[in-house]
């Protein structure tokens, strides 16, 4: 039998943990041992003086989506008084802002939109690119174009070539949840499956487009089912292309419960402690070695908390925050700009870089 030395061991040779292991380290191994073997991980990828950050912006689109995920509070049916899609003209202003602000990158994001299918998403595309050439479009997530797909009558090949075509530059991990089965069918059932989330990613890489991986814990999983999400994940991204990047950046966050369905349905709360964030980052660092990135997601968590992850394996803070509406709806009410989150970092004691969706630090 393996103590949790042996396996931190293992983890610092590069091997891989396999699900057992994951999880016998991160329900017995004590917190400052996994700490300092994930921040000794980080430090081999990354200059340990420096921790990373980029300037973007989330738009939703649409709140209007046939999944009713329960975890989800910002959904509409499509015929809800409250549904609504915002014009280009909106997302232009939007847009404008963000390059005020010096970014060039937007995350956008929807729902399954019962009308929406490959065209409308190339119209908008092409209309975007057309009056941004300069607009990186970090959009959509497995479960959006396995839709999009499936009302188009296309492959998932062909789906995300046209989008590329389009103006696609790197695809979200959103709506990865936790990559079993089991949990997808309580929580969100009307999604792609783990497998159909993977398939989409595994094409996508092999179409050379970046991508990142998530993960939405604390909710109705196991901590099997937790390190069972990371290894798929370390599968797919063996499986990419010689060459290709692949998942560039894993980034985890604790789901928020406020007025969601499912602590309704439960009639129980959920919440993370800091302490089972930190585990989970250091955790994800040491089961993942051929990810390069990994993110601490201050905007679920907070700025203090966000900052312990730095020294947990994280080398990235993510994004400034100019608009999120759906974590937000679920309780989530942190935000913070560029000087904040510059100065987090350096309180933290590391040299803040601004880096693009590629990772690259620019100047
Ligand atoms: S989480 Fe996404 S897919 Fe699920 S209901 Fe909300 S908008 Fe739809």
């Amino acid at each position: 039998m393996l103590t949790h030395f042996d396996l931190v061991e293992k983890a610092l040779r590069g091997e891989f943990l396999s699900v057992e292991e994951g999880a016998f380290l991160f329900r017995e191994a004590p917190l400052p041992l996994l700490m300092q073997a994930a921040h000794t991980v980080r430090n081999r990828y990354h200059n340990p003086n420096e921790v990373t950050w980029i300037i973007d912006r989330n738009i939703n689109y649409t709140n209007v989506c046939s999944s009713g995920c329960q975890f989800c509070n910002f959904f509409r049916g499509k015929n809800s008084k409250e549904a609504w899609t915002i014009t280009l003209d909106e997302m232009c202003l939007k847009i404008d802002e963000l390059f005020r602000l010096g970014g060039d990158q937007i995350l956008l994001q929807g729902g399954m939109h019962p009308n929406y299918d490959i065209s409308w998403y190339e119209t908008l595309f092409r209309a975007l690119k057309e009056r941004y050439p300069n607009l990186k479009l970090h959009a959509l997530g497995p479960p959006e174009v396995f839709h999009i797909a499936k009302i188009s009558g296309l492959s998932i090949k062909t789906t995300l070539e046209r989008l590329i075509a389009a103006g696609l530059d790197s695809l979200p991990g959103a709506g990865a949840e936790i990559l079993v089965d089991r949990v997808r069918s309580e929580i969100s059932p009307a999604k792609c499956s783990a497998d159909e989330w993977l398939e989409v990613m595994h094409e996508a890489h092999k179409l050379g487009l970046i991508t990142s991986a998530t993960m939405m814990f604390g909710h109705v999983e196991t901590i099997d089912e937790r390190m069972e999400h990371l290894v798929k994940v370390r599968e797919i991204q063996e499986k990419k292309p010689e060459g290709a990047i692949g998942f560039i950046s894993f980034i985890p966050w604790p789901f928020q419960d406020e007025g969601t369905r499912l602590a309704k349905r439960l009639n129980r709360r959920f919440s993370t402690t800091t302490s089972e964030y930190v585990r989970m980052i250091a955790i994800s660092r040491l089961m993942l070695p051929n990810i390069k990135n990994i993110q601490a997601s201050w905007l679920t968590t907070g700025i203090e908390a966000g900052s312990v992850c730095l020294f947990s394996g994280a080398n990235d803070f993510g994004s400034i925050m100019i608009e999120e509406r759906v974590v937000s709806v679920a309780g989530s009410h942190h935000s913070a700009d560029s000087n904040q989150l510059t100065k987090a970092i350096q309180s933290a004691g590391f040299t803040p870089v601004r880096r693009n969706q590629r990772f690259e630090h620019l100047g």
